[in-house]
């Protein structure tokens, strides 16, 4: 038993790091977890409001977002699947949350500089005083933290970007518990994908992401097969016509045999698809992904395109969803508010 919860941005359709790194560990957990596990699969829209857009456009992406997690297979009778923003419980946790949280840590943490396009080493120096990070991107963070620990969650699957958020979340934990002489908080795992990192497929130094301005550094779980070959086809390699696995000195081939591997039906190491396909061409081998990662998303493009057009299952969703979760939300946020002496 235990709880599983894990969130993802409606900031775009799915990419193939998001199924490697995330989507599809959460339905192998589905269907392998204990029958008394509780599994939370959440839809962080607040968390999307850092990046504001049109509301129109935002309602798109939050339903577009909801079929992709039915089409790649999760169930919403044994998983609980929901909008973060119908859920309050999640905002009033985050401003708790903030009273006991560090800004030093926060300081350091990377994604804010990352989203800003500024350095590691970037500092909150004049920043705020030029309006240029805003509040909420900066304590991104801790809302973070409140949507794991308001389910009192045991294991959280993420790919490799979010480790240093985990950590920052235990870091709530052991400054909220001890603030308050209490243990009702609990301290999650993180459950890291076993599957690397993939990487952008224009600029192999940086991760792929939904956010990213160019469309051809990623391909979606929803794109046809024609789609994938052409992003494929126009990946960034190198100067060398020769297949290698060599993930430092070739990082663009090696995210392509990296991908590959991801999808591999025999489940073959990148290393081991490396010797294999010594003596292919660039060409062959960029024939030999597209087809493979076609093929494997086949299922989950159809199941989209059904689910995509069915506003009223996804309506249905949403609702049953948001039920099971507040039902959870308030059992946590009773023990918090009587730990700080907010109880009637
Ligand atoms: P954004 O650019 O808006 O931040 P994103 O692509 O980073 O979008 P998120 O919604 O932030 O996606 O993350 C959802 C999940 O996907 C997280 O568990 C994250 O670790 C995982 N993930 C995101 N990008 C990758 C990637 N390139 N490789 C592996 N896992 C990834
Ligand atoms: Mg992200």
């Amino acid at each position: 038993p235990g709880v599983i919860f894990s969130g993802i941005q409606p900031t775009g359709e799915p990419h193939l790091g998001n199924y490697l790194g995330a989507l599809r560990q959460w339905k192998r957990l589905q269907d392998t977890a204990h029958p008394k596990t509780k599994l939370f699969f959440c839809i962080v829209d607040m968390h999307a409001i850092t990046t504001p857009r049109p509301p129109e456009e935002m309602q798109e992406l939050r339903w577009k977002m909801m079929a992709s997690l039915l089409a790649v297979g999760l169930d919403p009778d044994r998983c609980t699947i929901f909008f973060q923003s119908t859920v309050p419980q999640h905002a009033e946790l985050q401003w708790i949350l903030s009273c006991t949280a560090s800004t030093g840590y926060l300081s350091r943490m990377t994604q804010w500089k990352s989203k800003l396009n500024l350095g590691e080493n970037a500092t909150l120096d004049n920043l705020g005083a030029k309006g240029l990070l805003k509040h909420g991107l900066f304590s991104y963070p801790v809302l973070q933290a409140a949507d794991i620990l308001l389910y009192r969650t045991t294991h959280v699957p993420v790919g490799e970007d979010q480790r240093q958020h985990l950590e920052f979340t235990r870091e709530c934990v052991t400054n909220f518990n001890h603030t308050y002489k209490t243990k009702c908080l609990v301290s999650p795992q993180t459950l890291i994908s076993p599957t690397r990192r993939v990487m952008s497929l224009t600029k192999p130094g940086d991760k792929m992401s939904k956010s990213d301005l160019s469309a051809k550094s990623r391909i979606l779980i929803t794109h046809s097969p024609k789609e994938i070959a052409a992003r494929i086809n126009g990946a960034t390699t190198d100067s060398l016509n020769t297949v290698t696995y060599e993930p430092e000195a070739r990082p663009g081939v090696a995210n392509l045999i990296s991908i590959m591997s991801g999808f591999d039906p025999q489940g073959r190491s990148p290393e081991q698809l490396g010797e294999e396909m010594q003596g292919y061409k660039i060409r062959e081998l960029k024939e030999a992904v597209a087809r493979v990662v076609s093929d494997q998303l086949a299922e989950v493009r159809e199941r989209y395109a059904a689910f995509e057009s069915d506003k009223d299952k996804l309506r249905k969703v949403s609702v049953q969803g948001t039920e099971k979760a507040t039902l959870q939300a308030g059992e946590t946020m009773a023990a918090v508010r009587e730990a700080i002496g907010f109880s009637d």
